[in-house]
Order: C-alpha cells, then sequence, then structure tokens
C-alpha cells in the first residue's frame, strides 16, 4: 500500500481563538465559538485539511475541572460546530502545570506550550507535515510552540493578542482576529 502523502493542518488555540474567551475556562457557559469561526473551518473540513486544536489547560492541575470534564466540553465544541456543517478533527490538551494545586498534575511536563509535544503527538497520529501547518493563536506560548514545531505562525489581535508578554517570540504574521487569520492560513498551505 502506498503511503500516504503527509498533509498540512491548521493548528489552533482553543481560549482566545476558537473559543471567544482567552481567560481560564472551565464551564459550559463559557463556551462560546468566536463568531464565524464555524464556515472557516467548514472551508478546510471540505478540503480535508485536518483542524486541530492544541491547547494548555491548567484548569485541570488547578482542579476546576476533570480531565475527562474536558473532554466533554470538547465534544460541546464538536457537537455546536457540526450544527454549522463543520467540525475540529482532534482536540489535544496539556492538564499539566508546573505549580498545580493538585500533586499529579504538578509536573514539567513536555506537552504544555511553548513546549511541542502536542504537536509532535498529532504529527504522528495524524500524518501531519508541520513545515506546511499553519499554526494560529493569542499568546506568545502558541507562537513560540509553532515556531519551535516548524510551522507557520499567525498571530491574532484579538483575545490575549500577545499581550502576555510571557516570551520573546515574533510570529510570522500577526492579524486582526481569527477568521482573517483562517482566511490567510487558505492560502499559506497552498504553498
Ligand atoms: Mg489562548
Ligand atoms: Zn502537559
Amino acid at each position: 500500500m502506498a503511503r500516504r502523502q503527509k498533509q498540512p493542518a491548521i493548528i489552533l488555540d482553543r481560549d482566545g481563538v476558537l473559543i471567544d474567551r482567552p481567560l481560564l475556562t472551565w464551564r459550559k457557559s463559557q463556551m462560546k465559538l468566536s463568531k464565524g469561526i464555524a464556515g472557516e473551518i467548514k472551508f478546510f473540513n471540505e478540503k480535508k485539511v485536518p483542524v486541530i486544536v492544541i491547547t494548555n489547560q491548567s484548569v485541570v492541575a488547578r482542579g476546576l475541572i476533570s480531565e475527562k470534564g474536558v473532554v466533554n466540553l470538547h465534544e460541546l465544541l464538536n457537537k455546536r460546530l457540526k450544527k454549522s456543517g463543520a467540525h475540529v478533527d482532534k482536540f489535544y490538551f496539556c492538564p499539566h502545570h508546573p505549580s498545580a494545586n493538585l500533586k499529579r498534575y504538578r509536573v514539567i511536563c513536555q506537552c504544555r506550550k511553548p513546549k511541542i509535544g502536542l504537536f509532535k503527538k498529532a504529527a504522528k497520529e495524524l500524518n501531519l507535515n508541520l513545515r506546511k501547518s499553519v499554526t494560529i493563536g493569542d499568546m506568545t506560548q502558541d507562537i513560540l510552540a509553532g515556531k519551535r514545531a516548524k510551522t507557520t505562525t499567525i498571530l491574532i489581535e484579538s483575545g490575549r493578542g500577545g499581550r502576555d508578554y510571557k516570551f520573546n517570540t515574533k510570529p510570522d504574521y500577526k492579524v486582526k482576529n481569527v477568521i482573517k487569520a483562517l482566511r490567510l492560513a487558505r492560502r499559506l498551505i497552498k504553498r
């Protein structure tokens, strides 16, 4: 059997990007999709370009929600997207934090952005070509991770808009919001 060619993907951050809340998020009522995003995701779904989410969810380490609870929220988001004929192919999240309340999550892991453990995992599981993929984020950790993973990076000015200033890193592109970012990504993955 011929080996399938490695494919480009759209790699989204969750909070402040897929959903319009850039803060800690653990309740159903906080899961509001960013305006117009379903239609933009649908474009990639139809082109068979995987759309994945990679997100730090320290809410688990802080004891606000269980890992299963996070999985349930992601199912809820996909249910909402599916109403518009769109879907996220896979959600990946890091439940850890180096100073977590819960001891079992208090670790220096390889999956918390700006580390790229989850990018590598996704690339392996979904046969991705990271060099041809696009990372869209609203914080410096998203951009640094995207760069370390060799993807093209787009920082959006909405959400946190890179104003966390935690890591000194420069995105390849900076645009107003996630809709503009996904429009730009259409062109970038064709290259
Ligand atoms: Mg974010
Ligand atoms: Zn982790």
